[in-house]
């Protein structure tokens, strides 16, 4: 199927739709220069001594030069709670890096489109995987934070006199960053590979699969649960559709996958959508 006629059955059953729930992945923000972990956009994995500014003592770049990545670390090396007790300092290292990258992004044109959205559609909720903030520096309302944010820092330690999380937007003086309350490590605010989902976007994620529409942005489809969300949603009987330059798992599951970059299809259907039909309402929130 031409890529024209599946930005045209999505642009008909968005249409038709009250309810419209959208997950993200890292796709939505590769076209604003931030390297997703798997897939097309992958291509910048981060070593310690080439990209950052910061300087480390030698045990952490001889973990890198150790690496069976020729001294590129993964992000499953990294995003862990076992690679941060093994080596906080490597870890805040690459952490800073990507503060650093997102904070000089810009929202792209499938932030802009979904921010539209979440203003066109009498309810709707973005769901997403991804902790750079830029949903929600592009106007999004009603978004769930499935994956915690990089602006946020928390006590390692969960120490009793710490809030779960607290605001850190500023550049660090110094690495790695301390709790305030106890003056141990802080870690960054964000879910690690094989950390549970917070409750309350789990609970707000799940009731959006009540929805007459659900897709899937630039996520691959392989981590749990976001994984599951769609099939999910499809179960409960939503229309689906998936938008990913490459297959994933779940593209043979859903209505339509459109093989397309999501700043491309989401700007397409967006102009068949508003051909007579502009937004319901407008401003930011
Ligand atoms: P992922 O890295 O596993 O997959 C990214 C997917 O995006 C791939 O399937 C790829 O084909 C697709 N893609 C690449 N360019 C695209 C484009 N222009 N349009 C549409 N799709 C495109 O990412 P994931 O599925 O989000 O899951 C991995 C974890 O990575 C998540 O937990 C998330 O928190 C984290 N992550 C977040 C960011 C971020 O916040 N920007 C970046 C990298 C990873
Ligand atoms: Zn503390």
């Amino acid at each position: 199927m031409a890529a024209e006629d599946g930005i045209r059955r999505l642009a008909a059953a968005l249409r038709e739709a009250q309810r419209v729930t959208v997950v993200t992945g890292a796709g939505v923000s590769a076209a604003s220069g931030i390297p997703t972990f798997r897939g097309s956009g992958s291509d910048q994995l981060w070593s310690p001594s080439q990209n950052s500014s910061y300087r480390w003592p030698a045990a952490s770049v001889a973990y890198s030069r150790g690496s069976a990545f020729g001294g590129r670390l993964r992000p499953e090396e990294l995003a862990t709670p076992e690679a941060f007790a093994r080596d906080p300092n490597l870890v805040w290292e690459w952490y800073a890096w990507r503060r650093d990258l997102v904070a000089r992004a810009r929202p792209n044109r499938a932030h802009e489109v979904l921010a539209a959205w979440s203003r066109r559609f009498p309810r709707f909720t973005l769901v997403t995987q991804n902790v750079d903030g830029l949903h929600e520096r592009a106007g999004t309302e009603n978004v769930v934070r499935f994956h915690g944010s990089l602006w946020e820092l928390a006590c390692a330690s969960r120490c009793a006199g710490s809030p779960p999380a607290w605001p850190h937007e500023e550049p660090f003086d110094e690495l790695p960053p301390r709790c305030p309350s106890c003056g141990g490590l802080a870690r960054p605010g964000v879910v690690w590979f094989g950390e549970m989902i917070p409750l309350e976007a789990l609970a707000r994620a799940r009731a959006a699969l009540d929805c007459d529409v659900c897709i899937a942005v630039g996520t691959s489809a392989v981590v749990y649960p976001a994984a599951a969300l769609v099939a999910e949603a499809a179960e409960r009987g939503a229309w689906t559709a998936e938008i990913n330059p490459e297959a994933t798992p779940a593209s043979a599951a859903v209505d339509l996958a459109l093989a397309c970059p999501a700043e491309q299809a989401l700007e397409d259907v967006e102009k068949l959508l508003s051909e007579g039909h502009p937004p319901r309402r407008s401003g930011l929130s």
